[in-house]
């Protein structure tokens, strides 16, 4: 019954990570980044929209996003929990995200912050440009991803520290013991894991 947020700059493993904790906290994990780019693949009318932000490392608009969102939440594999990647991003979908909870009657209970400091970052991402072609991996847009990130969603830290839900993790080193640092503090703070 976990409700867990992992928010993090771009290229510090949030999407790795999201699918071990989703199995280790037995909780789908819900991506936007992911939901985004299948509906671009899929070529749909919401890709279609999102793909000229994702190309240019802009958010795509919280009017697209938060909808989104919304629906997903209220799905019935959700009852029992979620881990959100890559949302909220913006302090208008963090309200968005309480008033979507306070709907369902749920409260947050932890908030996962992944930090990798920017020469990893934008190594490693310069790697996954080569690997998967991503297209919003260039180097220009790799830098402006990063000041989009500094600008918008780190002050996202602080209202979830004031809340006292952080746990900051450092997301260097192997993919294993990020893993084993995360579902260690987890474990600290008494959310209940499946046995790996
Ligand atoms: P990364 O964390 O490496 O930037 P993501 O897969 O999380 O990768 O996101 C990729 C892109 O998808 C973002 O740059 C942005 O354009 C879009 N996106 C994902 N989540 C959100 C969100 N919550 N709000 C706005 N845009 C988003």
């Amino acid at each position: 019954m976990t409700r867990l947020l992992l928010i993090g700059p771009p290229g510090a493993g949030k999407g790795t990570q999201a699918v071990r904790l989703s199995q280790a906290c037995n909780v789908p994990a819900i991506s936007t980044g992911d939901i985004f780019r299948s509906n671009v693949q899929n070529g749909t009318e919401l890709g279609l929209k999102a793909a000229e932000f994702m190309n240019a490392g802009k958010y795509v608009p919280d009017s697209l996003t938060n909808d989104l969102v919304r629906s997903r939440l209220n799905e019935p594999d959700v009852d029992n929990g979620f881990l959100l990647d890559g949302y909220p991003r913006t302090a208008a979908q963090v309200a968005e995200l309480d008033d979507i909870l306070a709907g369902t009657g749920h409260e947050l209970d932890v908030v996962v912050l992944l930090v990798a400091d920017s020469d990893e970052i934008v190594k490693r991402l310069s790697k996954r440009a080569l690997e998967q072609g991503r297209s919003d991996d260039t180097e220009d847009v790799i830098r402006h991803r990063l000041d989009v990130y500094a600008e918008q969603t780190a002050p996202l830290i602080e209202i979830y520290s004031d809340r006292g839900l952080v746990v900051e993790v450092d997301g260097l080193g192997s993919v294993d013991d990020v893993t084993a640092r995360i579902t260690g503090a987890l474990d600290a703070r008494g959310i209940a894991l499946l046995a790996s």
